[in-house]
């Protein structure tokens, strides 16, 4: 039988190593490339500006991609499960497919979307393509649990072996017998829509530093494999927060809306390494890769993964609610130049390097401010280009020592940290160029300047630029205890002491798991 197939992207917005999209493809006359905007995924509160354009370039890259291949994208509105069965009838749709998803919203949307589909005798196939394996095949090689520590996924990782190879981007040949209806009304009524006619106020944008979609991602890809020198000699921690231009890869943006394939990714670093001495996980390049899939198994294994209440492995915080020092945190007004540049950093340009993250959010929480994590989890999703459910909850637990990390007592100095990397804070001159003119010996605390340094400089501390928000020596030894409190209230038996956390069966995933077939 010949298909009428719709290839549902979401993430997964490219042609590469796409085994769901090739699965469409399989005996097929009629191809609809959908994307679905819906608004619960795409709303302002979730998405920034700086995403926005990110993922509409990425659109376009990929309609440019499939127009090269005699077919197109089409871009619709709404709930994807008021959408798709709409559709279904509509071009008399015979086949769905689209890649496997484990955020908690979209496993339980595609088993929604799934069963209407099965109900219209829609034949579904999803593919897993956005990890570098299957992760619930590491839960179950892990007696049903997610591993708690890195070294327990790598030994994981290690007897699974390597992950798959990723395959290659349609062909013309692939796509000879395939046809992609479209009428002349395809722009008004399936476009991929600009920001101005999605409302959305472009005044904030800046350059486009980090341009979206499979092109531009796979072009900076080859880019840092011709360093062999640099990809082979990767640490992560030798990198520095506050360099001028990044000293890691920015893959991340790419990957997380999947214009990057993370197995390929891994295959061609594994390229770059063969025959050369090279640093191993955690701090290679590989090893930043596993940190990704570690932190999505954790985050399909252990329910209500973004949250503190209902976490059975995250510390109970009784952190403050303060709306002024979460604004302050938020706009910059910290008064702490190296945490306020980093956040002007974030906001301008959606991107800043881990270790900044660190800071931050180490700032925000248990270190300075007392903030919970989740705060800073919702303005990271919004102002990140790489925001990922996974990730960010994942790293927001870690950072604030609520879970996998527990050396609360260690805390980062605004102060002293960035001086490490950026003596002069030429970073600090970057991004707050109100305190370009400061001597370097006052950049990191401009509080401390006399009034004549700082009339010279042409800002003063109180009137210009705030003073400290807190203070930080005396702040931070409080907080230590209040984390001292909150980890002594942790039951003995709690999972977050012991090694792994059982999962509760059956889950959403055994549920859509008897529905369609993962391979
Ligand atoms: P590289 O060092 O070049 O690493 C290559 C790839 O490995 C990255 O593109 C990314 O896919 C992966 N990776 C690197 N570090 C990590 C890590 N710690 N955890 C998981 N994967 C990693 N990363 C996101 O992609 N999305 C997020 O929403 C996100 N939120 C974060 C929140 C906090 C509080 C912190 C501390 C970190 C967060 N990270 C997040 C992880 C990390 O900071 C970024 O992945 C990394 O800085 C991206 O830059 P890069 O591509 O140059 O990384």
């Amino acid at each position: 039988m010949a298909h009428t197939c719709i290839h549902w992207f979401r993430k997964g917005l490219r042609l590469h190593d796409n085994p769901a999209l090739m699965a469409a493809l399989k005996d097929c006359k009629q191809l609809y490339p959908v994307f679905i905007l819906d608004p619960y995924l795409h709303n302002n509160a979730c998405v920034g500006i700086n995403r926005w354009r990110f993922l509409i370039g990425a659109l376009k890259d990929l309609d440019g991609s499939l127009r090269k291949l005699n077919s197109r994208l089409f871009v619709v509105r709404g709930k994807p499960e008021d959408v798709l069965p709409k559709l279904f009838t509509k071009w008399k749709v015979t086949r769905l497919t689209y890649e496997y998803d484990t955020e908690p919203y979209s496993l339980q949307r595609d088993s929604k979307v799934t069963s209407l589909a099965k109900e219209r005798g829609v034949e579904v196939i999803y593919k897993v393509s956005h990890t570098l394996y299957n992760i619930e095949r590491i839960i179950e090689e892990n007696n049903g649990k997610p591993p708690l520590t890195y070294t327990k996924l790598q030994a994981i990782a290690k007897t699974i072996g390597p992950p798959k190879r990723p395959i290659p981007a349609p062909t013309m040949d692939d796509m000879k017998d395939v046809k992609t209806p479209s009428s002349e009304n395809h722009e008004k009524e399936y476009g991929i829509p600009t920001l101005e006619e999605l409302g959305l106020d472009t005044a904030p944008l800046g350059e486009d530093l980090f341009p979206g979609g499979e092109q531009e991602a796979l072009r900076r890809l080859d880019e840092h494999m011709k360093r062999t020198k640099w990809v082979c000699s990767f640490e992560k921690p030798q990198t520095s927060p506050n360099s001028l231009s990044p000293s890691t890869t920015v893959l991340s943006p790419y990957v997380t809306f999947g214009c990057l394939s993370v197995r390929t990714f891994w295959w061609r670093l594994t390229e770059v390494y063969r025959g050369n001495k090279h640093s191993d996980p955690p701090v290679s390049l590989h090893g930043q890769l596993l940190w990704r899939e570690f932190f999505y198994t954790a985050s399909l294994g252990i329910p209500s993964f973004n949250k503190m209440e209902g976490n059975s492995v995250c510390t109970q915080v009784d952190w403050d609610t303060n709306p002024d020092y979460l604004a302050a945190w938020r706009e910059a007004r910290t008064g702490y130049p190296f945490i306020d540049a980093i956040m002007t950093q974030l906001r301008q340009e959606g991107w800043i390097h881990h270790l900044a993250r660190h800071a931050v959010a180490c700032f925000l929480t248990r270190g300075d401010l007392w903030i919970s994590w989740e705060e800073g989890q919702k303005v990271f999703e919004q102002l990140l280009l790489d925001g990922d459910w996974a990730l960010n909850a994942g790293n927001w637990q870690w950072l604030s020592a609520s879970t996998f990390f527990h050396q609360y007592f260690r805390v980062y100095s605004p102060v002293a940290f960035g001086k490490k990397t950026d003596k002069n804070g030429d970073y600090i001159r970057k991004y707050l160029p109100l305190l370009k003119k400061f001597p370097a010996e006052y950049i990191y605390e401009p509080w401390k300047a006399p009034r004549s340094i700082q009339q010279a400089a042409g800002c003063i501390v109180g009137k210009d630029y705030p003073h400290p928000i807190v203070q930080h020596e005396v702040i931070s030894k409080k907080n230590i205890q209040r984390m001292k409190l909150a980890y002594a209230k942790r039951s003995p038996e709690s999972p977050s002491k012991s090694k792994g956390v059982k999962r509760k069966a059956p889950s959403i995933i055994e549920m859509i798991k008897k529905k369609a077939k993962v391979k």
